[in-house]
């Protein structure tokens, strides 16, 4: 990619739109008549005299204040000017960011002035690109900066700083440097093999182990990645009065971290938000499905039962959501699909089947278990399967025997009671070492890799196993050779330094031409 190619300026609002008005909203500018062009717009308001457009001369770094006016005079807001010139700004060109009002009316004008005084409409994340293009931002780095701009959570941000903060990169850049070494190495035995000392091949084994170690430790923060992105469904599933509502309400409790909490009175789901290491978890409470002959004392029996979310009742082919409104004793009612609650269960990534320590297992309980599993197998997916013992406090003992004899293998059982939050944290726990979050160290920052890069390490970890067992079988240093230039090349796309224009426009989301 030619870095010389960026001679036009771009120009784009960087704060959000669409939300409440802010105070403050900022336009930015970037390239080589980034100067120019806001020297058309703006006049400091410190220096009374009329200037002309080429005399705006900025000092880098000093904030100026002034008015902004359009191409017929008029003024159009008032603002701060942050002249950034280069090479010390973000994308490393003439950055001009102007701070106007935060309306959209006052944005938009300033931003169309700007483009008729010559700027072009920066695409998204081409202020980015740009810094990428220049070597201000290696492509792993880029990467963290759209991460960050789309974290979730305080934990997906700080993973996001520690990639802008270019610890992988770092990581990265070594590996491809020891892998172009050695290549030079070997290649000099293949022209002038007589000539040359031996390779020391335990030296070779030592640094090709140490790299495959590095690549592992890379690898496995994926998971994690993957996890802070899109975050963790568990499904909490029981029959009526087993105690589910009252479990999500003591788990959402005792977590501090609280992102959201949802209470869906027109769903046959209620949600409510907790983070488990960092990782966004939504709870989903599945209403219990009974099935019973008389849809009258169904709907008797279930509002009797459970008052506190709403309830799903399967009927004849459609279900009703009846919601008790306790305020004023009505209830209201609404229709949907009987399978959605166990649709939930399906495409969950942990469920949590609650049972009652005081009624033991039952033939309900088998029913709907086998119920959730056929459909999971159905799907063909097969999520871990969490047993919550609930109502701890009312079991005549604690040893449940029935665990073992009910029929169904758990990844864990779990006994708790949700009035008073007993066993929630080891419930977290046990999700905590299921899904492997455990491997992540609490606190500190830590960067992660996301699937591109992910795919890109297997590749050369791939590269690297073979060569092992290349030197080990006593090949041709040619084999040798062909694998270590694949681990650089995949080494390389991670960095950007070996990249295609088209797998670029796919990071940035451009088109060809806007390269
Ligand atoms: P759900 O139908 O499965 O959602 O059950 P709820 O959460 O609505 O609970 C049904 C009843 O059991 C409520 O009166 C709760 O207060 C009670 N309950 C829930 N968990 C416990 C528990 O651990 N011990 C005791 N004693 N009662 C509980
Ligand atoms: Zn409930």
């Amino acid at each position: 990619v030619d870095p010389a190619v960026n001679t036009s300026t771009i120009a784009a609002i960087v704060t959000s739109l669409g939300g409440p008005a802010a105070a403050v909203g900022i336009i930015r500018l970037s390239g080589p008549s980034a100067v120019p062009i806001v020297g058309c717009v703006f006049r400091p308001k410190v220096n009374k005299k009329k200037r002309n457009a080429s005399e705006w001369r900025p000092k880098s770094h000093v904030i100026e204040y002034g008015v902004v006016s359009d191409s017929q005079g008029n003024v159009i807001d008032e603002v701060l000017v942050v002249p950034m010139l280069a090479p010390k700004s973000y994308t490393r060109e003439d950055v001009v960011e102007l701070q106007c009002h935060g309306t959209e009316v006052c944005l938009q004008r300033v931003l169309r002035a700007c483009l008729e005084a010559g700027a072009r409409l920066a695409e998204p994340g081409e202020f980015t690109l740009r810094a990428f293009l220049n070597g201000r931002l290696d492509l792993s780095q880029a990467e963290n900066v759209e991460k960050l701009i789309s974290a979730k959570s305080v934990a997906a941000a700080d993973a996001a700083l520690a990639g802008i903060e270019g610890g992988f990169s770092s990581l990265v850049k070594s590996l491809r440097t020891q892998c172009m070494e050695l290549l030079t190495e070997i290649e000099a035995r293949l022209d002038f093999d007589d000539e040359m000392p031996p390779l020391d091949l335990n030296l070779i084994m030592d640094k090709i182990y140490r790299m495959l170690h590095d690549l592992d430790n890379a690898l496995e923060t994926a998971n994690y990645d993957k996890l802070l992105q899109s975050g963790l469904q568990i499904a909490i599933i029981g029959r009526p009065n087993v105690g589910k509502s009252s479990l999500l309400n003591a788990w959402s409790k005792t977590d501090r971290a609280i992102v959201t909490n949802i209470a869906g009175t027109t769903r046959d789901v209620v949600e409510a938000s907790v983070s488990v290491r960092g990782v966004p978890v939504t709870l989903l409470d599945t209403a219990g499905i009974r099935e019973t002959d008389d849809v009258v004392e169904k709907i008797v029996k279930v509002l009797g039962e459970c008052s506190c979310h709403p309830m799903m009742v399967p009927d004849y082919g459609t279900s009703a959501l009846y919601f008790l409104n306790p305020i004023n004793d009505t209830v209201s009612l609404s229709l949907f699909r009987v399978e959605r609650s166990e649709a939930v269960a399906k495409n969950a990534d942990v469920v949590i089947m609650t049972t009652s320590a005081a009624e033991g297992w039952t033939l309900e309980d088998t029913k709907l278990l086998e119920r959730i599993q056929r459909n999971q197998t159905a799907s063909g997916c097969s999520s871990p399967l969490i047993l919550v013992i609930n109502k701890i406090d009312c079991a005549p003992s604690d040893s449940y025997e029935w665990v073992n004899t009910c029929g169904f293998s758990f990844n864990k059982h779990i006994p708790t009671c949700a009035v008073n939050g007993r066993g929630i944290q080891e419930l977290e726990a046990a999700i905590i070492e299921i899904m492997g979050l455990n491997t992540i160290p609490v606190g500190g920052r830590r960067w992660t890799v996301n699937q591109r890069q992910c795919e890109q390490l297997i590749r050369t970890k791939k590269a690297f196993v073979r060569l092992k067992s290349s030197i080990q079988e006593d090949m041709p240093f040619d084999f040798w050779t062909i694998d270590l230039r694949e681990a650089a090349l995949a080494l390389g796309q991670i960095s950007g330094e070996d990249i295609s224009e088209e797998i670029l426009s796919n990071i940035f989301e451009l088109t060809k031409d806007e390269l």
